[in-house]
C-alpha cells in the first residue's frame, strides 16, 4: 500500500500550567493522501487548531508539549526534525492559512514585499523572478490587475481579497499539504462561497492535500472527502464527508447536525447541544460527552469509550457501539 502523504498516530499535545494539565489533543489518528481534503470539525476548544499547530511544529513550549505520538509526513516523523529542518518544511512543504488574514499579514509592508520575501526564503530565485511568481499567484487566486495590487498594503484590500492574498502566499511554494484553519469564518457568505470554490480549484490544479479546520458542517459538505469530528481533544467520529450527513453515529455529531439552521416552513426551534464543553484539566470520568449526551447510559459515567470501526472508513467513539459484534476497537 502506498505511504499516505500525512499520517498522524496517537497524537497527544498537552499544556502544563500551575492549575493543571490541559490535554488539548489526546489520541488523534488520521491519514490523508495527496489531492484529498480532510475536514476537522468541532466546537471551540475541541483540539482542532492544536492538532494543526502540532503538525506545523508551532506548539509554544513551555507550556505546551507533544507528549506522545507520531506525525509522519512523506514517511518521516516530523517530531524528530530539528527546528531548522521544520523551518524549511513550513511554507515550502506544508503551508497554513489562518482565520483572520489581517493578523497574519504585516500591515506595514506591501503585499509585494511579503510575498517576494516568502518565495525567496524557500525557492532559489532572483527578486525579479519572485515578483513574477507573486503576480502569477495573485492572478491564480482571482485578484484583478495583480501587478498593480501587488504594490498595495493589506488594509487596501477587502476581507475576501486579503484572504485570497493569504491563500496565494500559502501556495507560493506549491506545498504538498495546505492546512486551512477556519479560512472563511471571518467572511460574509458570498465571499465564503468564492473562497471555497477557490480552494477546490487550487486543489484540483496542484493535487495538494488539504486539512480544512472548521466548525461549519456546510464547509465540510462543500469541499471535504473525509471528516473527523473532535470533542474534548479526541476524535469522536471519522468517516466520509457524505456519510456524516446521512449516517452519522455519534450523539455529538448528531447534535452538531441538528444545530444547523434550516429554512423550513414549520419554523422548528433550533436544537442546540445542551451544556458546555468540559474543562480539559478536569475531564469527567467515563465518556467526556456524557454530561451533555441525550443517549447517555449508566456505563457512560465510568467507562471511557474506544474508537471502533463501524463500517468502511467509518469509526466512532461511543459505548452504544461497544457491544455490537461487527465493530472492532481501532485505538485506545
Ligand atoms: Fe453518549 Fe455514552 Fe456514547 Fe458518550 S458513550 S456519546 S455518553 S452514549
Amino acid at each position: 500500500m502506498a505511504t499516505p502523504l500525512l499520517e498522524v498516530r496517537n497524537l497527544c499535545t498537552h499544556f502544563f500550567s500551575k492549575a493543571g494539565v490541559v490535554k488539548a489533543v489526546d489520541g488523534v489518528n488520521f491519514k490523508i493522501d495527496a489531492g484529498q481534503t480532510l475536514g476537522i470539525v468541532g466546537e471551540s476548544g475541541s483540539g482542532k487548531s492544536i492538532t494543526a499547530m502540532s503538525i506545523m511544529g508551532l506548539i509554544p513550549s513551555p507550556p505546551g508539549k507533544i507528549v506522545d505520538g507520531e506525525i509522519l509526513f512523506k514517511g518521516e516523523n516530523l517530531l524528530h526534525k530539528k527546528e531548522k529542518e521544520m523551518r524549511k518544511i513550513r511554507g515550502k512543504e506544508i503551508s497554513m492559512v489562518f482565520q483572520d488574514p489581517m493578523t497574519s499579514l504585516n500591515p506595514v509592508f506591501t503585499v509585494e514585499k511579503q510575498m517576494v520575501e516568502t518565495i525567496m526564503t524557500h525557492e532559489t530565485m532572483t527578486k525579479k523572478q519572485a515578483r513574477t511568481r507573486a503576480i502569477e499567484l495573485l492572478n491564480l487566486v482571482g485578484i484583478p490587475d495583480p501587478a498593480k495590487r501587488l504594490r498595495t498594503y493589506p488594509h487596501e484590500f477587502s476581507g475576501g481579497m486579503r484572504q485570497r492574498v493569504m491563500i496565494a502566499m500559502a501556495l507560493s511554494c506549491s506545498p504538498s499539504l495546505l492546512i486551512a484553519d477556519e479560512p472563511t469564518t471571518a467572511l460574509d457568505v458570498t465571499i465564503q462561497a468564492q473562497i471555497l470554490e477557490l480552494f477546490k480549484n487550487m486543489q484540483r490544479e496542484l493535487n495538494m492535500a488539504t486539512i480544512m479546520i472548521t466548525h461549519d458542517l456546510g464547509v465540510v459538505a462543500e469541499v471535504c472527502d473525509d471528516v473527523m469530528v473532535m470533542y474534548a481533544g479526541k476524535p469522536a467520529e471519522f468517516t466520509h464527508a457524505k456519510e456524516i450527513f446521512t449516517n452519522s453515529k455519534h450523539p455529538y455529531t448528531e447534535g452538531l447536525l441538528h444545530s444547523i439552521p434550516k429554512i423550513t416552513p414549520d419554523k422548528k426551534k433550533l436544537q442546540a447541544i445542551e451544556g458546555q464543553p468540559p474543562d480539559l484539566r478536569h475531564l469527567p470520568q467515563g465518556c467526556s460527552f456524557a454530561p451533555r449526551c441525550s443517549k447517555a447510559m449508566e456505563s457512560c459515567l465510568t467507562q471511557d469509550p474506544k474508537m471502533r470501526k463501524v463500517g468502511d472508513n467509518h469509526q466512532v467513539r461511543c459505548l452504544l457501539y461497544e457491544d455490537i459484534e461487527s465493530t472492532k476497537a481501532v485505538t485506545t
